[in-house]
């Protein structure tokens, strides 16, 4: 059934996305993907556009008794394929086009992975470091109650992001449990495990970075082990992707960075006292390590250009750029963040032979794990950490394969190969279900 004719290609998301920003990126991405497939131009106008936006001013009590108004959104890229799901960060620089370009590569990612859902991304633009844990409750609570019109288990499913975690999706699904009088589990993932929180959340994302690092070794035939990797990051991805590619698979974590330091050690950092000393510093950074002199401090611009056979960035988008990727000297790059490489920066890496595992699958493994969360939720049935583990592993190795194989079969880099899947995917759902009414 042909459901849709011509319509005036690309049409733009907003007038005109900031060159070299997010969302720039993200739709020449798309563009390209849809180029390579030669989709029909209406399909390329539906996929283009988020279905739905809102911004929401959002007003709080300080400490201090006066009150501070913040300014909050939450888009819905697509529901073909399923409820929409993505997660919420707070940070200074969030705005709607970044919001619109994290909205549509989380339709991508759960489309590439094959998982029931459809894309959407949230954000509140502020610096949570400047709030009190009081004042932070109350933004999330107040946020929370504003995009609930949009939210639900089957229809738009937060998670956390950038500055969110359990804590922030306990006052969420709290906020939107009293509202709603009953508790709403299914209303968010990443939540804590005593509120129906899965086993195994917290470290997904940074497991399946490092499975997907292991996987691309492995399929360029080097053993992961020995191997030198440097992390920019050092938050919820960094830490577990560094941990577990050190601990699990035997390779040597030469450098580390995030916005207070960067860390670098030839031989190899002590992870496990990286890891205790931000775990217990103020605001869990690195600055204050190895002060005694048993690492080198580097310029976090540094440590992206150092010589190491793998890179991640596992921090904030954009790092990888035009300047600076012409000085890249790691042999693969795995993509621990959304969008860290711009447009111009991944043709430059690919003419130079650099090896990119994309973002839409290398930090799937937080939506996989989201998504058995969701699923768990629904049933009130809880599986064991090794069950969670063992369903990530196969479900991420399974769409690193089909990705590679595809990639192979059309000559794609793996970036391309990853959103023609997707885009192809997310196509067939809405040419199949058609244009309603
Ligand atoms: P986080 O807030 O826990 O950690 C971010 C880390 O990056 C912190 O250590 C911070 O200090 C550091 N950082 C920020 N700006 C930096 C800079 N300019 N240079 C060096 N370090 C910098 O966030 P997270 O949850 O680990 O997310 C990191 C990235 O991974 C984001 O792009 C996020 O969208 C993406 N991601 C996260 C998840 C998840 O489950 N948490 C899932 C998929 C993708």
């Amino acid at each position: 059934m042909t459901v849709l004719t011509k319509a005036p290609p690309q049409v733009p998301v907003s007038s005109t996305p900031a060159r070299g920003s997010m969302l720039a990126t993200a739709l020449a991405q798309l563009d390209s993907a849809c180029d390579c497939l030669k989709l029909d131009d209406g399909l390329r106008a539906i996929i283009r556009q988020p279905e739905r936006e809102l911004t929401v001013a959002v007003p709080i009590r300080r400490d201090d008794g006066t009150v501070s108004v913040f300014t909050g959104y939450r888009v819905q890229h697509s529901s073909a394929r399923g409820p929409c799901k993505g997660g919420i960060r707070y940070h200074p620089r969030v705005d709607m086009d970044e919001v619109r370009a994290l909205a549509m590569l989380m339709t991508l990612k759960c489309a590439v992975v094959n998982l029931p859902f459809g894309g959407a991304k949230g954000g509140v633009t502020v610096d949570p470091a400047l709030l009190s844990d009081g004042e932070l409750e109350r933004l999330t609570r107040r946020y929370a109650a504003m995009i609930l019109p949009l939210l639900g288990g089957k229809r738009d499913i937060p998670a956390p992001d950038v500055n969110t975690g359990e804590r922030t999706m306990a006052w969420l699904m709290d906020t939107i449990s009293m509202l709603e009088g009953h508790l709403v589990r299914e209303i968010a993932t990443g939540k804590p495990i005593a509120l129906g929180g899965s086993e195994g959340r917290s470290e997904a994302t940074g497991r399946g970075v490092a499975i997907a690092a292991v996987e691309m070794l492995r399929r360029l035939g080097r053993d992961p082990q020995g191997l030198s990797v440097a992390v920019q990051g050092f938050g919820n991805v960094g830490q577990y992707a560094a941990n577990i590619l050190a601990a699990e698979y035997g390779c040597k974590v030469v450098a580390l960075s995030d916005v207070s330091d960067a860390l670098h050690n030839p031989n190899g950092l002590d992870l496990q006292a990286v890891t205790a000393h931000v775990r217990h510093s103020p605001g869990h950074l690195l600055a204050g390590y190895g002060l005694n002199g048993c690492v080198d401090h580097i310029a976090n611009a540094d440590l992206l250009t150092l010589e190491v056979d793998v890179l991640i960035p596992a921090a904030i988008e954009n790092q990888i750029t035009a300047q600076n990727a012409d000085d890249i000297r790691a042999g693969v790059i795995v993509e621990g963040a959304n969008g860290p490489t711009t447009f111009e920066a991944d043709a430059i890496l690919k003419d130079r032979g650099i090896t990119v595992v994309p973002d839409i699958v290398a930090n799937a493994g937080g939506v996989i794990v989201s998504y058995f969360e969701w699923v768990q939720d629904l049933q009130s049935f809880f599986w064991g950490a090794e069950e969670v583990r063992a369903q990530l592993g196969s479900t991420l190795r399974r769409a690193f394969q089909e990705v590679w194989a595809f990639a192979g079969r059309g000559g794609y880099d793996m970036r391309t190969a990853a959103y023609v899947l997707a885009v192809d995917r997310v196509a067939s759902a809405i040419q199949q279900r058609g244009l309603f009414p």
